[in-house]
């Protein structure tokens, strides 16, 4: 199995596309985890294309993270005459349909549902996808909105999320490797500021930082002498001890 982001930058940022991964399994066939704006120009950057893309995990409802999502039914849909296999809570399947409901509705197809769009694999913490088995917790992102992180073998993508001390005492647990949402910016406070990150290093083991904004050189020092790694858009994800 292997990870890594297709882009790695905060939501309005200008040099590393929407933070959104791909989990590769051995049989070649992948999770995209999230698909915001930018996928597209992202995965074409390297060769692929959304018309790849069979799975998805959708982790909450802001557009770096699903505003992909209309080309790629779209594409899917009306180019192969496939659905994709959604994985997503079942407490975002109503507000995800409302978010993209107006670009794919109406087609020379007729009027179209989610279900002629997508498989809709709604859980409510986890899913079993080519025999892995992957969790899926709240965070604390934005007060009022529902968003969710995404565990597997060894890894913890937190997703968006403020920093919360509880959450990662009772979540971090057995995952050697964690990807945190990251700020520089001390004004938001619906991400995880980086000074948190470096005063509670030592609850992580090893511990990669990801959703950064475009001036990341100013930190890259002090995240560095923090023993805290940086996401780089389409660099493997090293992950420790292994996957089993
Ligand atoms: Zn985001
Ligand atoms: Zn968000």
């Amino acid at each position: 199995m292997r990870v890594f982001p297709i882009g790695v930058g905060t939501a309005f940022g200008r040099r590393f596309f929407n933070t959104n991964l791909i989990v590769q399994f051995d049989s070649g066939g992948f999770l995209l985890v999230d698909c915001g704006i930018t996928a597209g120009r992202s995965l074409e950057t390297i060769g692929m294309s959304v018309l790849d893309v069979r799975n998805l995990f959708v982790s909450h409802l802001h557009a770096d993270h699903i505003g992909g999502i209309e080309e790629l039914a779209l594409k899917s849909k009306l180019l192969l005459g496939r659905k994709i296999d959604l994985y997503i809570n079942q407490g975002l399947v109503d507000g995800l349909w409302e978010s993209i409901r107006g670009g794919i509705e109406h087609t020379q197809l007729g009027r179209l549902r989610m279900d002629d769009y997508f498989n809709v694999f709604a859980h409510e913490e986890g899913f079993v996808l080519e025999g892995v088995e992957f969790s899926s917790r709240p965070t604390n992102h934005v007060n009022g909105m529902m968003s969710f992180d995404l565990g597997f073998g060894n890894l913890l993508f937190t997703g968006d999320t403020v920093f919360s001390r509880d959450y990662v005492v009772g979540r971090v647990n057995g995952f050697g490797t964690v990807i945190h949402d990251c700020s520089f910016n001390s004004v938001q406070k619906v991400h995880a500021h980086y000074k948190d990150l470096i005063e509670n290093r030592h609850l992580f083991d090893r511990l990669y930082i990801i959703h950064y904004e475009d001036d990341v050189e100013r930190y890259r020092q002090r995240m560095s002498s923090a023993d805290i790694s940086l996401c780089r858009q389409y660099i493997e994800i090293v992950v420790t001890p292994s996957w089993i």
